[in-house]
């Protein structure tokens, strides 16, 4: 297993990880099999999308919406960050993508987006290269 160090920035941000995955993969010169990348966190997400600067704007808006902060929830009563887990809950805390010839089998407009909830932190996401 390896681990990729995420200094993130802003309190919430969408971080494109897939070069410093890419370049795992690479090095394991595994030619098949699945690569699976998890966040230590929970109050970060992990989803696979597009790097489109518009979108990864409207991906924070979505998340500001639909799961607002200060919405009466019970966790508030210790951090105050409820909205922070609750957005890590939708996103999810790992995905897994097929190894095809070397690389990562993603789409043309894919890549690993890395979602901070609750920054700016010093973050850590665990990439497990499995051969098979
Ligand atoms: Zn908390």
């Amino acid at each position: 297993m390896e681990r990729i160090q995420i200094q993130t920035k802003g309190n919430s941000e969408v971080m494109d990880i897939t070069g410093e995955v890419k370049g795992i993969v690479k090095e394991k010169g595994v030619d098949s099999g699945i690569c699976m990348i998890f966040t230590r966190h929970t109050t970060t997400g992990i989803t696979i999308n597009e790097n489109e600067s518009g979108l990864k704007s409207d991906i924070l808006t979505f998340l500001n919406e639909l799961i607002p902060k200060g919405g009466g929830y019970a966790h508030d009563r210790i951090d105050n960050n409820a909205h922070s887990h609750l957005r890590s809950v939708v996103l999810g805390s790992s995905v897994a993508i097929p190894i095809e010839g070397g690389d990562l089998a993603l789409g043309t407009w894919q890549s690993i987006l890395f979602i901070e909830c609750d920054g700016p932190r010093k973050r850590e996401a665990c990439v497990n290269v499995i051969d098979g």
